[in-house]
């Protein structure tokens, strides 16, 4: 496994990994908090650090069908949501 470089964002608001604390984005890049997954309520942000992308997958979302990857925190893997897949 190669090293794993880790980027340490600054702002007022730090969103991070909830297991091991890296840093994935802040409040600077928050677009919504009225975003809707699956799962229920989620954030949506326009940039984030730190993070390992699954397969591109086709979603089917309120606002139709778009390709998505999974995205897991780039140092304990956990799963920490998904990103479109910009055409
Ligand atoms: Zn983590």
């Amino acid at each position: 496994m190669g090293k794993i470089i880790i980027e340490y964002l600054e702002g007022q608001k730090i969103y991070a990994c909830k297991k091991c604390n890296v840093h994935v984005t802040n409040q600077d890049y928050l677009i919504s908090k009225q975003f809707t997954g699956q799962s229920g309520t989620a954030f949506l942000f326009d940039k984030g650090v730190n993070y390992l992308t699954g397969i591109p997958e086709d979603k089917r979302l309120r606002t139709g069908l778009h390709t998505t990857q999974d995205i897991m925190c780039i140092k304990c893997q956990t799963y920490l949501g998904w990103k479109y897949v910009m055409p």
